[in-house]
């Protein structure tokens, strides 16, 4: 697939850019950014289009706002975070297709910066409306996009919006440039072994992930609420464990298949146990064998970390995509920050996704050792789905 880099346009001082970025950032119950990582990535295309004096038009959708205002999906924060990272003022609009952005955009001067309200305060934006994305393309000349987080989805401002812009008038830009490199080359041509780290709460989730990845990968490490579907298909007794009864049979077709392909599979084998779903119930160290009656399995235990630790330690290149027990309560992070650290301790090509892996990560204070961690959750695990992203297609220069 080939993509322009923004290097690949004849940008020129005072050429007027419509740079879509994914600036959909967590907030918290007093709208503070707790996460600025995803503004933080987009620095580089931002920087660059800066130091050719471009009149610069940013668009990005925070949230789901049903497709009207809504000042708790505002981009208010993050304009305030873009002018301290980039150290200078940055002009917002107050909507997005309207008098206040058009008036803005049109008196940008050379080397400024607009960013426009949320893009979905527009209704049209998600539904790839090809009227709205034509007022979109009129605040640019050129249009780049840089925002990986909302390729799987066809919406005007990544999708329809390509269609006014000829092959060299749009680009990629270096974060989804990036992204897509990592997975691509992960993907196609790993260096070997390469190992699969997979978890989160369910099979169904990942499940076309797993069938594209199995031959590809020489280990598959499972953990999370999705082995226990796992361990119920190969008979035990799981208590109370989230499990998904309809996918047994297909849990039996994985490990199958791998046994086929003799791709080594692995599943905890111990586990904190307890007996309801939070913060403040009674846990124990259980093996698998051994889940009490009524109780459920909310982490991996230390056994299963040694374990995947030493499957680990070979590996050179490693994904990981999903938590290993219920992270977000301190009693059942554990399993999820050892394995953050066993995987931080490897030496090979480290990549992240997934946006609670992320967080995972971050937490655990291993982001400096990966080698990337992806801006985007869903377009991630779509693309080890095998799938081809609408934003990305819409993008490929066809000669
Ligand atoms: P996913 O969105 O599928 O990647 O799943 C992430 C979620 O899985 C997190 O919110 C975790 O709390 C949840 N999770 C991980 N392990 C378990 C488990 N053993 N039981 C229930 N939920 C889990």
């Amino acid at each position: 697939m080939k993509l322009n880099s923004p290097k690949d346009l004849d940008i020129k001082k005072g050429s007027r850019i419509f740079l879509r970025c994914d600036f959909n950032v967590p907030l918290d119950e007093f709208g503070n950014i707790t996460d600025d990582r995803r503004i933080r990535m987009a620095l580089p295309t931002v920087k660059y289009l800066l130091d050719l004096e471009c009149k610069i038009v940013i668009g990005s959708h925070l949230g789901r706002p049903k497709g009207e205002f809504n000042e708790k999906f505002s981009l208010k924060p993050v304009v305030k975070r873009l002018s301290h990272l980039l150290q200078m003022d940055i002009k917002m609009a107050s909507d997005v297709v309207g008098e206040d952005a058009k008036n803005k955009a049109a008196s940008l001067k050379e080397g400024e910066i607009l960013l426009l309200e949320n893009l979905r305060f527009d209704a049209r934006e998600t539904k790839d409306d090809e009227t709205f994305a034509k007022e979109l393309s009129e605040y640019g000349e050129f249009y780049i996009n840089d925002a990986f987080g909302v390729s799987h989805r066809a919406h005007a401002s990544v999708h329809a919006i390509t269609k006014f812009y000829d092959n060299n008038h749009k680009a990629a830009g270096f974060l989804l440039l990036k992204e897509i490199n990592f997975f691509y080359k992960l993907l196609k041509n790993p260096v070997r072994p390469f190992v699969a780290v997979v978890g989160g709460s369910k099979v169904s989730g990942k499940l076309q992930a797993l069938f594209n990845l199995l031959p590809r990968v020489d280990k598959m490490i499972i953990g999370g609420g999705m082995a226990f579907t796992f361990l119920k298909a190969l008979g035990y007794d799981i208590g109370n464990s989230l499990v998904e009864d309809d996918l047994i049979e297909e849990a039996k077709t994985i490990m199958e298949e791998a046994k086929k392909r003799k791709v080594k599979f692995y599943l905890p084998v111990d586990i904190v146990a307890a007996d309801k779903f939070s913060e403040d119930s009674m846990v124990k160290y259980v093996t698998y064998q051994e889940i009490p009656e009524g109780w459920m399995g909310l982490d991996i235990g230390p056994a299963s970390v040694r374990l995947f630790g030493e499957a680990l330690w070979d590996a050179q290149t490693i994904l990981w995509n999903g938590p290993m027990g219920v992270f977000e309560m301190d009693k059942f992070s554990r399993g999820t920050s050892k394995i953050s650290h066993e995987i931080a301790r490897t030496h090979g090509t480290k990549v992240v996704g997934g946006g609670d892996t992320a967080d995972a990560v971050a937490r655990s204070g291993d982001d400096d050792e990966m080698t990337f961690i992806s801006t985007g959750g869903g377009a991630s695990l779509e693309l080890l789905e095998g799938k081809t992203l609408p934003g990305i297609e819409a993008l490929e220069i066809k000669e």
